[in-house]
């Protein structure tokens, strides 16, 4: 399918690695010019040379997306672009009772204050033009919380309520927000969490993973690939008439009749 956005220009951010950089893959694919960030300098070249080789215009912005300085130096090089994909680094696990006023302050910045910031920064332009996408890679814990995940729970259920009110407000502009909602994703993420199963329940990561693989109705994990193709459709031509939804992306593990 061509998905009609051929020529237009999007900002990934926290695309050099896992679900981000499907994103960004699916996007140059369909003939999308980028800006990628990430923080490490290195890995984040990588994927950019690899995604030229798509045939697409990569710039890549070495930057913490989480403070105002690293937004400025993305925005910076992103100027007037059409799409959006909001993305940052998850919250660590823990238990409810031992977050301090910091952690909550931390967690919100990057996984609510920071996609809001981006929204505020881009969507004027948008809204200008006539046409625009935004997907907010958020997490299938706003359905289903995982309960060592509090932070990210809390996060991203704030950044849930603000997108639910204002994709209302700029779908009569043109410009569509949705959120992608990962489940169980093969990532460096993935891996993390795997090995703190592993320590807590003296595992083999082989032993983990299958066990959280057996959570899973679709029985194993989501690859970038398939959580990139999802969200260029989001932001493609054809989508214009899906606004402020929360679409899962996680092999049904989310058990809901609708
Ligand atoms: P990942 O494989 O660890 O990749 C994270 C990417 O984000 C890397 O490119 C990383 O590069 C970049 N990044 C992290 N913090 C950043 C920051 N402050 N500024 C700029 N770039 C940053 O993670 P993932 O699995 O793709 O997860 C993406 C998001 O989905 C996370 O918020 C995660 O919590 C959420 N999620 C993932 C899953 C899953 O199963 N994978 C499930 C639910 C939710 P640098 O480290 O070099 O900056």
């Amino acid at each position: 399918m061509d998905l009609g956005i051929r020529g237009r220009r999007a900002v990934v951010t926290a695309a050099s690695k896992g679900l981000g950089r499907g994103c960004a893959e699916a996007l140059a694919e369909a003939g999308v010019d980028l800006v990628i960030n990430a923080r490490g300098a290195e890995a984040l070249e990588a994927t950019a040379e690899a995604l030229r080789a798509k045939g697409v215009s990569v710039t890549a912005i070495a930057a913490d997306i989480t403070t105002p300085e690293g937004r400025a130096k993305v925005l910076e090089a992103a100027g007037a672009v059409d799409i959006l994909v909001t993305n940052a680094g998850g919250p660590p696990p823990g238990l409810w009772s031992d977050w301090s006023r910091d952690d909550f302050i931390r967690a919100l910045d990057a996984n609510m204050l920071t996609p809001i910031a981006l929204m505020q920064a881009l969507m004027p332009g948008m809204i200008d033009r006539g046409w625009g996408r935004v997907v907010n890679i958020t997490s299938n814990s706003v359905k289903s919380p995982i309960a060592q995940l509090g932070l990210s729970n809390s996060a991203r259920a704030g950044l849930t309520g603000f997108v639910a009110g204002t994709a209302r407000q700029v779908a009569p502009m043109g410009v569509t927000i949705n959120n992608l909602l990962p489940g169980i994703h093969d990532t460096d993420r993935a891996d993390a969490l795997d090995r703190g199963v592993s320590a807590a329940e003296g595992l083999t990561m082989e032993e983990a993973r299958v066990k959280r693989a057996a959570t899973i109705p679709a029985r194993r994990y989501g690859t970038a690939a398939e959580f990139g193709a999802m969200c260029a459709f989001l932001c493609s031509a054809h989508a214009g008439f899906i606004v402020g939804q929360n679409i899962s992306l996680d092999g049904g593990a989310h058990n809901a009749t609708i």
